[in-house]
């Protein structure tokens, strides 16, 4: 009985919410936890997963070589791959896609490629605004590769050691 008066006394103190409120004042003149995105960005680590490109050697031929291993180990199915003899004997895509709805961006494509052709970028900020553009054609992701080149081979070298 003694304890509940004792609890109610209390409880006209608002000693509860003057707690709170020393909560907060002690983190009201703190530096903020959030950041102002899209004006102030995050470091991104330079394995960051986001959208794929498909690469060219220096000499501008591209550097797939058709042997679908990506397709093969892609757990979402999301790689779809056809192939032709070109008539210099070698083999190359004459169809790439990567559909974006079921990647879930595990990165097993680029690590089984032989010869460094799909990877994923660290470029993140991309939408879609119509039916299909989630469907990533050769065309697109060798563009991709084209913008984003000299970066996709600076993150690439600094985890070379790792590979
Ligand atoms: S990142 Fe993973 S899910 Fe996406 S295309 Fe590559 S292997 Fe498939
Ligand atoms: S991207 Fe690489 S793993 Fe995929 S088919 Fe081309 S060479 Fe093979």
């Amino acid at each position: 009985m003694m304890k509940r008066i004792i609890e109610y006394f209390r409880s006209l103190m608002l000693l509860e919410l003057m707690a709170g409120l020393g909560v907060t004042m002690r983190y009201f003149f703190r530096p903020g936890f959030t950041i102002n995105y899209p004006e102030e960005k995050t470091p991104k680590s330079n394995r960051f997963r986001g959208l794929h490109a498909l690469r060219r050697y220096p000499n501008g031929e591209e550097r797939c070589i058709a042997c679908k291993l990506c397709e093969a180990v892609c757990p979402a199915l999301a790689i779809t791959i056809e192939s032709e003899e070109r008539e210099d004997g070698t083999r190359r895509t004459t169809r790439y896609d990567i559909d974006l709805f079921k990647c879930i961006y595990c990165g097993f494509c680029e690590e089984s490629c032989p010869v460094d052709s799909i990877v994923e970028t660290d470029f993140h900020e991309y939408h879609f605004e119509n039916r299909g553009e989630n469907i990533m054609t050769k065309e697109k992701l060798l563009a991709i590769g084209d913008r984003f080149e000299s970066e996709i081979a600076a993150n690439r070298k600094k985890d070379a050691a790792y590979r």
